[in-house]
């Protein structure tokens, strides 16, 4: 791996693309959606990608915006909004998931619906880009609720998405529960072939047609990744000192896989509390723990830490797998790592990467650490397709390969043009979307 000479536009600052101007975008700087976006155009720029694929990309396809009445348990209704965002579709149908979250707004949809296009295109699966959400606290339903909630949503896109269209998947504050009562839903209501509605969502429990690993497989990515990319800068996994922001669904897998890897987990902090144990923390018996108390906080084998020595405890790799933008200037001056691999979506704000580009911190970005998810879903749709049932083995070997070719992929376009690993990875998602809409052509 050599060492990164043109950092991004956000990393930067670089001055605004014409482009914005031209589509009329808004000014402000901190502003998620400009930040993705203007990723993307820095790298656009670098490739030479036609403008008016540039034009494309700059803006979403469809933006669905949904309003929907749900009964509450004590009998009154409350009207939630939710949003299904269709980013572009020229490789494939739109994949991405759906999250139910306080902060789910147009613009931060928006960006994470760009980041699957780029996605689903750096890791080759024949899948464009999209995401939902709808804005409402979870952890606030009653089961019953969150069934009638997760229902209507997916009554009120039903149109627009589809088998071949659109497939929706788990993201953050959504689970393959729901994605079970979104498929029902839906198969239900579906006009045509009753079954194959079924590859409408992925994401769903093993017993009605989940894939075996898709639980695991975004921190399994993370995981297979890293193993790829960090020999080649000296970091050997075995005995690598690792600190992880969130441990979700995401961290909590990926945590268990890089101990039982051979690495050291050694702070762990989520929304309950930070912890730290220079030995180790058995993430095994965190997992458990956070299974029972719904959070990190309180966990025997550890000493209690706050925010800011979270940050500054000293790891080879330091993983955010929690929210958009955590990572602000001040997060990123406390940062003591070599590497920090993104298993969250867009994890720190333009502040952020800045003072991690001064840094000479290493990003491994979301759009390849975290590309581990999709693809599974991809196998598990393929399996949907045609009735197969692949075991835990064979999806473990496919993922790698995907993981690990993406990765040679983003390497080969860094050594290519000198760049961080950033604008290589949006670049290579870029070179084959722009292939794609040179033997396409653009209607009419
Ligand atoms: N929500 C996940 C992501 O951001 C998975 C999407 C999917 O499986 O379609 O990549």
């Amino acid at each position: 791996m050599t060492t990164a000479t043109t950092p991004s536009a956000a990393a930067t600052g670089a001055t605004r693309d014409p482009i914005f101007d031209e589509l009329g975008f808004p000014t402000d700087p901190d502003n998620l959606y400009l930040q993705t976006c203007g990723t993307m155009l820095n790298s656009a720029e670098l490739i030479d990608l036609k403008h008016r694929v540039r034009i494309i990309l700059a803006q979403p396809k469809n933006e669905i915006m949904v309003h929907f009445p749900v009964r509450m348990d004590d009998g009154h209704h409350r009207l939630f909004k939710g949003y299904r965002i269709q980013h572009n579709n020229a490789l494939g149908p739109y994949k991405g998931g759906f999250r139910f979250h306080e902060d789910v707004h147009l613009d931060d949809v928006k960006s994470l619906a760009m980041l699957m296009t780029m996605k689903c295109a750096l890791v080759r699966i024949p899948f464009g880009g999209g995401k939902g959400g709808v804005k409402c606290d979870p952890r606030g339903l009653s089961e019953g609720e969150l069934q009638r909630l997760s229902r209507r949503y997916c009554s009120a896109i039903a149109d627009q998405i589809g088998p071949d269209v659109d497939i929706p998947a788990p993201d953050v504050g959504t689970n393959a529960q729901i994605m079970a009562w979104f498929a029902d839903t839906y198969m239900m209501s579906s006009a045509g072939d009753h079954h194959d509605g079924l590859r409408v969502v992925t994401g769903k429990p093993v017993e009605f047609g989940g894939s075996a690993g898709r639980e695991k497989a975004t921190g399994q990515g993370v995981a297979d990744v890293l193993a790829e990319m960090l020999p080649g800068i000296g970091i050997p996994v075995e005995g690598m000192k690792v600190s992880l922001l969130g441990f979700g669904n995401v961290n909590g897998w990926g945590g268990r896989i890089l101990q039982d890897m051979g690495a050291k987990i050694v702070a762990v902090m989520d929304h309950t509390g930070g912890l730290r144990n220079d030995n180790g923390i058995d993430c095994h018996k965190l997992f458990e723990h956070n299974m029972k108390t719904r959070g990190v906080a309180g966990f025997a084998d550890a000493d209690a830490i706050g925010e800011e020595d979270f940050y500054r405890t000293p790891v080879d790799v330091f993983i955010p797998g929690a929210l958009e933008q955590m990572i602000k200037q001040k997060q990123a001056s406390w940062l003591d790592c070599k590497v920090m691999a993104e298993a969250a979506n867009a994890p720190c704000d333009p502040s952020g990467e800045r003072e991690l580009s001064a840094k000479g911190i290493e990003v491994i970005p979301a759009i390849l650490a975290n590309a581990g998810g999709v693809t599974v879903s991809y196998f598990e749709w393929l399996q949907n397709k045609t009735s197969q049932i692949w075991d835990a083995e064979r999806v473990d070997t496919e993922l790698n390969r995907h993981m690990c070719v993406a990765a040679r992929r983003t390497l080969a376009t860094r050594a290519r043009y000198g760049c961080d690993m950033r604008t290589a990875a949006f670049a290579t998602a870029l070179e084959h979307i722009g292939a794609v809409y040179k033997v396409r052509g653009i209607f009419p």
